[in-house]
């Protein structure tokens, strides 16, 4: 009886503590407003996810090009082309990685940042807590 009372408080425990990281590290990322048209995908409301995120479209757009291994485009309306039909789950998919390698702060979870270049480094600068933390270049 003791015993299932200690595993009962350890599994409240460890939903409690689940529960707060993914709060800190909550992610409200947009919907992807996507169309296909012919051997094409169109992202409608590009520039709008990616200002949600606060990063140029155009560091997003290489970034799901590279991981989707496909050719992308941008218009002046903001809405990304890709090569070939991409199913929106693999979009959302690589939008999250995205925004947890270039935009959550890894020590405090904010998202509050910005890139920032130096010496041929891009740093996750935190707004938030003032973390600097060196990222992967995106080519
Ligand atoms: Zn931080």
């Amino acid at each position: 009886m003791v015993q299932e009372y200690f595993t009962l408080l350890d599994r409240i425990k460890g939903h409690l503590q689940k529960e707060g990281i993914e709060k800190a590290h909550r992610i409200e990322l947009p919907r992807v407003d996507l169309v296909w048209v012919g051997n094409k995908t169109i992202i409608r409301n590009f520039k709008q996810v990616a200002d949600i995120l606060r990063r140029e479209p155009q560091r997003l757009l290489v970034f799901l090009g590279r991981e989707l291994a496909a050719a992308t485009n941008m218009d002046s309306e903001g809405r990304a082309f890709l090569a070939g039909r991409k199913d929106p789950e693999s979009i959302r998919r690589v939008i999250a990685r995205f925004y947890r390698d270039y935009v959550v702060c890894p020590v405090c979870g904010s998202p509050d940042t910005r890139l920032v270049r130096e010496r041929k480094i891009t740093f996750l600068v935190c707004e938030a807590c003032g973390a600097k933390t060196p990222v992967r270049e995106i080519r």
